[in-house]
């Protein structure tokens, strides 16, 4: 029986395992570069995406994800982020609809509750404040006095005989008289003070923070240009007088209805001194206020 040598003997099994190493090695090499390759592969659509949902959060002119590739899960997943942005986008649009709606709702129901503070306000035939509301601005003006000690007066002014411009041109002649002479004594006073239309040809007037000269003064201005002036309506020239009575307020008026009965009191002795003229109640000014303006 021959035998080989054992280096030839051990030859062939060196030359076995070497194959068999590098061949594993190989082999290894082989799965960590395809491992690589795969997971590079489905990295990159998701890193994408996520670089791209960031832009989104950023930039407010970008409202929608690109489209992805890859594999079938991440285009699903993408298409499903896509048709949730869209959705998004819808509820967006319609909320700005509403926010818009109901600005524009506010801001025409503000016009209107001031268009109706106006009307409840307002005398409609002069534009002057009504009785309600000249009464609130003088209860405003008494507490006003009653804190700071200012001085507050009371004009009454009345058309004379204004009856007749009625019995002689017709009701609306006498309603654009009405008109005038309400535009004149707006016309002469301050803007601190305010002018109303009691009803009729009956017009009150609070001035502020003016003594009995100064509404005596006052009062005079206004008769002289009511005087003056010609009142021209289809084709007439209409010409008329007012009277005042005016008080100063004192310390023995409780409100300010008892400061607008004495100035009524003194329109009443203007009337019984024969008409166009101005009178003052000087009967309860035991305790006048001093001007401090
Ligand atoms: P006096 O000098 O004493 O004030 O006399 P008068 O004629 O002005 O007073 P009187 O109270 O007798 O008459 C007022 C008239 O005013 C009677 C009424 O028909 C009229 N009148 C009241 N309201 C209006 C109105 O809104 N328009 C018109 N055109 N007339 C009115
Ligand atoms: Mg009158
Ligand atoms: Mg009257």
């Amino acid at each position: 029986m021959s035998r080989r040598p054992v280096s030839v003997a051990y030859k062939a099994i060196d030359d076995t395992a070497r194959t068999i190493v590098l061949l594993g090695t190989g082999l290894a090499l082989l799965s960590i570069a395809l491992a690589w390759m795969i997971a590079r592969n489905a990295a990159a659509p998701v890193r994408a995406m996520t670089q791209a949902a960031r832009q989104l959060g950023r930039d407010p002119s970008m409202t929608m994800l690109p489209r992805f590739g890859g594999s079938q899960e991440f285009f699903e997943l993408s298409a499903s982020l896509r048709s949730l942005l869209r959705r998004i986008g819808v509820a967006e649009q319609e909320s700005h609809r509403v926010e818009t709606q109901s600005t524009l709702i506010e801001r025409r129901f503000h016009a209107e509750i001031a268009t109706l503070q106006r009307v409840a306000d307002t005398d409609p035939l002069t534009g002057l404040l009504n009785r309600r509301s000249f009464l609130m601005h003088a209860d405003d003006a008494m507490l006003h006095h009653d804190r700071h000690q200012r001085s507050l007066s009371i004009l009454v002014a009345d058309i004379d005989v204004f009856k007749r411009v009625n019995d002689s041109y017709g009701h609306p002649a006498g309603d654009e008289v009405i008109r005038q002479v309400g535009f004149l004594l707006e016309a002469g006073v301050r803007s601190s003070d305010k002018v109303a239309r009691f009803g009729g040809e009956e017009f009150v007037i609070l001035l502020r923070d003016a003594d009995e000269d100064q509404a005596r003064h006052l009062a005079e201005r206004m008769r002289l240009a009511v005087r003056a002036a010609v009142i021209h309506h289809a084709g007439l020239e209409i010409r008329v007088t007012i009277s005042i009575g005016g008080a100063v307020i004192s310390t023995n008026d409780t409100d300010i209805q008892a400061l607008i009965e004495r100035a009524d009191r003194a329109l009443y002795d203007a009337k019984s001194q024969g008409r166009d003229c101005v009178s003052m109640d000087s009967r309860d000014t035991a305790s006048p206020i001093q001007n401090v303006a």
